[in-house]
């Protein structure tokens, strides 16, 4: 769903509103703040209501700095907050130190030069310099069309996970009213709605807003409802106003950004691609045509002695054969693709008027997937054709991705680093290659449980797979490790977009099996061509730059230069 301009423009209007208020009562805020603190007494029984008050007052500080694009609001607030849930959970005294560090922190806050302009909340840093792209998509672009909304008539449930989502690349606009989220769809629909189930309306307002949203605006806003009911009830009424999914708060983000990137990608499905081999060519391009208006690509051969060259150009997905054919039978062909390493692989499907079985069967042998018989129904033809091929696709994808995490495995990784060493050799362009490794992970397995630290692995995964460009390769170097190849990206410009998104990462709250929240943080070891030139050396620096960030106290990036590396 495109938003035209002037629904894109509407968002930018009201998101520059709801901005400038934060910005006016940023200093009422704070001075309730410096009140609050200005009465913490280490002398003193803690008084755990003025704690806890001043711990919410700076974590709505955070959410709200994050969400409405200030990352130094957010980065103090969370400071001071951290330290007060650490004093409310009794792991830290409330002793003159602390509350040295949150006068600083408010100090700080006070004479913050807010930029007054509106700016677009949420976009990464990296993105603003971003070079325009010579061709292709823009994957930045179309992933800030993906605004989403979210509605809870809980403030502070909206601001966590705006801020938490945010992280993750999505744009979001908050709501705490019902009215103003019937308005905001109207106004500009957005890729997709967050909403809670009980407001003060009634115990199932919001599904009950989603449908009269839906029935007035003629269109189904895609949306996730998230709820502390869980009974049967809630769930029905939730399924009949048109909702996607249903998920009970606390919420979890990492769940959230699964459903999100599942109901707002917009990515087109790559076509299948089909190779006919008949020697009938009137045959053949009947079949050709029927693939093609389902969809799919097809290229079509009378001969067969043409395959081998055709597929060097064409990747096929699959392969329809004729049985019979004068040169050379379906079967014998079948053996001679089976034989070269690149082709195992393919699926092969026979087509022929062969009706007897035991022929059939002897076909099969030969090594392939599928026999149809002609004459055969299109929809049955597309039916087989779409089920073998999109089989074939997920076989492959697993072969070169890491299941965990969706992302290049090793192997694939230093293949494609190798192919971009080669053409940065080539261009004389700019490449760099790093590698990130997460902080203490195995404190996270033994406090947390190993399906926990899966998580938070998934979640960097998709942190980095959301705030690469599309010509970025992200890779599982293995256990807790990750690999990033930024084609065209000097140090420097690496080190910027890897740096926001060490920071993205840090604030991004996992929640442990007992309900309890934590946060985890990755290093990083840089290497860039030219300084180092092959994929050898990039990889020994990457790898000794990653061991200087951990021993200089991780959660940082350092950069290998040809200075810092041994003399052979
Ligand atoms: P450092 O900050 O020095 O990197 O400390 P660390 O604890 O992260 O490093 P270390 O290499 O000692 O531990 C890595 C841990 O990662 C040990 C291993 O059990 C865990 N791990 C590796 N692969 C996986 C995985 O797929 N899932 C989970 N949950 N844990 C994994
Ligand atoms: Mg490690
Ligand atoms: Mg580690």
């Amino acid at each position: 769903m495109r938003m035209t301009q002037q629904q894109s423009a509407n968002l930018q209007a009201r998101k520059a509103r709801l901005r400038a208020s934060f910005i006016t009562q940023l200093p009422s805020r704070l001075g309730e703040l410096r009140e609050r603190v200005s009465r913490l007494d280490p002398a003193q029984p803690p008084d755990r209501l003025n704690l806890q008050e001043i711990h919410r007052l700076f974590h709505t500080l955070k959410g709200s700095g994050a969400t409405f694009g200030f990352p130094e609001v957010m980065a103090a607030a969370r400071d001071a907050e951290q330290h007060l849930s650490r004093v409310l959970d009794g792991y830290e005294a409330l002793g003159e130190e602390l509350l040295d560090t949150l006068s600083h922190q408010l100090d700080a806050l006070e004479h913050l030069e807010i930029d007054r302009a509106p700016c677009l909340p949420q976009e990464p840093p990296a993105q603003v310099a971003l070079p325009a792209r010579r061709s292709g998509r823009d994957i930045t672009t179309s992933r800030a069309e993906h605004s989403i909304y979210i509605c809870d008539d809980d403030p502070e449930v909206v601001a966590e996970l705006a801020m938490q989502l945010g992280c993750f690349g999505y744009r979001v606009t908050a709501f705490t009213s019902l009215a103003r989220l019937h308005r905001a769809v109207a106004e500009a629909p957005p890729a997709a709605v967050i909403l809670d189930v009980v407001f003060p309306e009634g115990i199932n307002a919001g599904p009950e807003a989603l449908a009269e949203i839906n029935r007035l605006t003629g269109q189904r806003v895609p949306t996730i409802f998230i709820s502390n009911r869980e009974d049967f009830g809630a769930r029905l009424h939730a399924v009949q106003a048109g909702g996607s999914a249903y998920c009970t708060k606390p919420v979890k983000t990492v769940e959230m950004v699964e459903i999100l990137d599942l109901i707002t990608d917009t990515n087109p499905v790559e076509p299948f691609h089909i190779l006919i081999v008949d020697d009938d060519p009137d045959l053949a391009q009947y079949h050709a045509l029927i693939l093609e208006a389902a969809g799919m690509v097809t290229r079509v051969l009378s001969d067969p002695a043409l395959v081998l060259r055709q597929l060097e150009t064409f990747q096929a997905d699959l392969m329809l054969i004729d049985l019979y054919m004068p040169q050379c039978s379906g079967p014998e062909l079948a053996q001679v693709l089976r034989q070269v390493p690149a082709h195992v692989g393919l699926p092969i499907i026979y087509i022929s008027s062969e009706t007897d079985a035991e022929r059939q069967f002897r076909a099969l042998a030969a090594g392939a997937d599928g026999f149809l018989t002609k004459p055969i129904a299109p929809k049955r033809l597309v039916a087989e054709i779409r089920l073998r091929a999109e089989r074939m696709r997920t076989l492959r994808s697993l072969m070169v991705r890491d299941s965990l995490t969706g992302l290049f495995n090793h192997n694939t990784i230093l293949q494609l680093l190798e192919i971009a060493v080669a053409a940065a050799l080539r261009g004389n362009t700019p490449l760099s290659f790093t590698m990130i490794d997460i902080d203490h992970f195995k404190q996270v397995n033994d406090s947390h449980g190993h399906n926990v630290g899966d998580q938070v692995l998934m979640a960097l995964g998709r942190t980095l797979r959301l705030r690469m460009r599309d010509s970025d390769v992200v890779g599982r170097y293995g256990g807790e490790e990750f690999a990033v190849v930024m084609i065209g990206a000097s140090a420097e410009r690496a080190m910027q977009v890897l740096d926001a998104l060490r920071q993205s990462f840090a604030a991004v709250t996992f929640v442990g099996e007992g309900g309890q929240q934590f946060h985890s943080t990755f290093s990083a070891g840089l290497a860039a061509f030219p300084d180092f030139t092959d994929t050898d050396t990039l990889q020994d620096a990457a790898d000794r730059a990653l061991y200087q960030a951990k021993r200089r106290g991780r959660n940082r990036i350092e950069c290998a230069t040809v200075a810092t590396e041994p003399k052979p």
